[in-house]
């Protein structure tokens, strides 16, 4: 008879299961598409000419785009024969660890792909966590680290991909006991610390490229148009609307109420922040909705900007 721990540790370093091959080629409709979702116009990955006349000699794929080429679809299965990892989840929820959560990806990369590459991704479990206490409930992080190689077998790239497996509605007593926590920090910087001072003053600021005149957020050091340094901020009038939002329902981290909608807001201005959004059923958001700022101190160090519908 093992224990869990033992079974656990079992799965340390086998691979997952037959490799994932690619289901098309890396190729320029797919690039482009990806580009236009997430906006990225880089010459690189779609101007021939361009691409031709750079470093790199031809069009390229977004490096991030690297676990796309091998992506399984909602009707493709996966490869036949055992699956390590299916196993290890069916391990952990027979034990009530049915939560999951990701919680973190690291991806590097050995060399561009290019259209006609044709990718195989090969999945290794490579760690399995002693149990740990974390705020969601008991848990074991597992990471699997996966290798990407080309139809020579030449490396391209690696991912790691560490999720949590968690008994859910079991957070720790010292959370349950305990007075609700503060609102978790924002990570400050030098780029962005001005910003979060202007918000305890209660103004929201747009910072101002003072070389090309362009408004940018998040704050950050360069101009995204013309490359200067130079920077002032205006203050914005508060009145914008959803550009898009997700009402959150889990998991549930103290601190905040649930369910907790958070807007994309687009302001007047041009630029978009995320923000709570307040005074608003979950049903009735819709994009578009105009809203206005409200500054919200939820504790002597720390005030944030919520956007609340604005009164027909
Ligand atoms: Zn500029």
């Amino acid at each position: 008879m093992t224990t869990l721990a033992e079974q656990l540790k079992a799965f340390e370093g086998q691979q997952v299961g037959a490799p994932m091959v690619g289901p098309d080629e890396v190729n320029k409709p797919m690039i482009r598409h990806w580009c236009d979702a997430i906006g990225d116009d880089l010459a690189v990955y779609h101007d021939e000419e361009a691409a031709a006349a750079s470093v790199h000699g031809g069009v390229i794929a977004p490096p991030t785009m690297l676990q796309a080429w091998v992506m399984f679809g909602f009707r493709r299965r996966l490869p036949e024969g055992p699956n390590r990892q299916g196993e290890l989840m069916a391990l952990l929820d027979q034990h009530g660890f049915t939560g999951v959560v990701a919680t973190d990806c690291e991806q590097e990369y050995a060399r561009e792909v290019r259209p006609g590459d044709r990718l195989t991704m090969t999945s290794v479990i490579e760690s399995v966590s002693d149990e740990k206490r974390t705020a969601l409930g008991p848990g074991h992080f597992l990471t699997s680290r996966m290798t990407y190689t080309d139809q020579d077998g030449e490396l391209v790239g690696t991912q790691r991909w560490r999720i949590l497996k968690f008994k859910p509605g079991q957070p720790p007593e010292s959370q349950q006991t305990a007075a609700r926590p503060p609102r978790p920090r924002p990570s400050l910087t030098a780029d962005n610390a001005w910003w979060f001072d202007a918000l305890r003053r209660h103004e929201l600021r747009i910072q101002r490229c003072t070389a090309c005149g362009t408004l940018r957020h998040p704050p950050r050091p360069v101009c995204d148009r013309c490359g200067s340094f130079e920077w002032d901020s205006v203050v914005a009038d508060g009145r914008g609307s959803v550009f898009s939002f997700v009402v959150n329902h889990y998991p549930q981290v103290p601190a905040f109420d649930y369910p907790l909608p958070i807007g994309l807001i687009e302001l007047h201005e041009g630029t978009r922040l995320v923000a709570d959004l307040v005074g608003v059923e979950p049903a009735a958001i819709r994009i578009g909705l105009p809203v206005v700022v409200e500054f919200v101190d939820h504790d002597p160090e720390l005030t944030l900007p919520a956007f609340r519908p604005v009164e027909p």
